[in-house]
């Protein structure tokens, strides 16, 4: 069907009535290829909910399961971020490198951080700070570790997100607000979102499957927008690419490991042999 004929508002209406009818089903996870898509689709739920809820009240029918909507959308670090030598960063490998230079537990433990996501407790729940935080100028001046993720920790963590339609922006200014990072805060609210919007990857490639997805709801309706990409998206999540050079040199390193073994069987043999004779 051509663009503009308004797939997504239809989609989005008829899932959101559907959840509403049936609270077991507490999850949309909408996939979308593209970051902007992601966007446009988080802009369009915002009209429909807005729109229901409208006509709901006006019928004397609006509820709370009705109004509790919580919408995410998550996508790289580099869209999400408020680290400028992050979101500077010329690539979005060269972006992730430098965030985890900052929020590796290791470097956090170096720095006398207080530890972080294996010791998660109840989400959004709201509870005591765990520690002091430093101040954000003077961790943006040494870029040890980011302010924001730090912030997060101790208080973002365990807190309740309000409810709403976070697109991009919307994400960004929360985390501004609050000095939160927002990508880890909104990586943090899919767990508990009715509706996460994300990029296909994120539920297909079993890499980042793993550590994104994991906790979703198995409950969840999901839609896969533009779903004759998927084969694409799925031969490059499950490809490998390797180098000649690289192969080259996996074989040399086979060579010399290979020589190696035989050199010490040799001088083995030949020990035995005057041990023995
Ligand atoms: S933790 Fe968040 S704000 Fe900090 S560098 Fe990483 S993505 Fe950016």
């Amino acid at each position: 069907m051509p663009t503009g004929t308004g797939k997504t508002v239809t989609l989005l209406s008829f899932i959101c009535s559907y959840q509403l009818r049936r609270p077991e089903v507490s999850k949309l996870i909408y996939c979308t290829r593209t970051v902007g898509e992601m966007d446009k689709v988080l802009q369009e739920l915002e009209r429909v909910l807005k729109y229901r809820n409208e006509q709901l009240a006006r019928e004397n029918a609006l509820t709370d399961a009705a109004t509790k909507i919580l919408a995410v959308g998550l996508t790289t670090r580099r869209n999400l971020c408020l680290h400028p030598s992050v979101t500077n960063a010329e690539s979005r490998e060269d972006a992730d490198a430098i965030c985890r230079a900052m929020t590796a537990s290791w470097v956090r433990a170096s720095h006398g951080a207080a530890s972080s996501q294996s010791e998660s407790r109840g989400l959004f729940e709201r509870d005591a700070p765990r520690s002091s935080v430093v101040p954000t100028e003077e961790l943006l001046a040494n870029d040890s570790l980011c302010p924001y993720y730090e912030k997060f920790e101790t208080e973002g963590r365990d807190a309740l997100i309000p409810n709403g339609v976070y697109t991009l922006d919307a994400m960004l200014s929360f985390g501004r607000a609050r000095g939160w990072c927002p990508y880890y805060t909104a990586r943090h609210a899919i767990n508990v979102a009715n509706v996460v919007v994300y990029n296909y990857q994120y539920l297909l490639d079993p890499k980042i499957a793993g550590l994104i997805s994991r906790e979703l709801a198995r409950e969840s309706i999901v839609v896969f927008d533009e779903a004759h990409n998927i084969d694409n998206v799925c031969i490059e999540a499950l490809s490998v690419n390797l180098r000649h050079d690289a192969l080259n040199r996996c074989m040399g390193n086979l060579q010399r490991l290979t020589a190696r073994v035989r050199e010490i069987k040799d001088s083995d043999a030949e020990r035995l042999q005057t041990e023995y004779s």
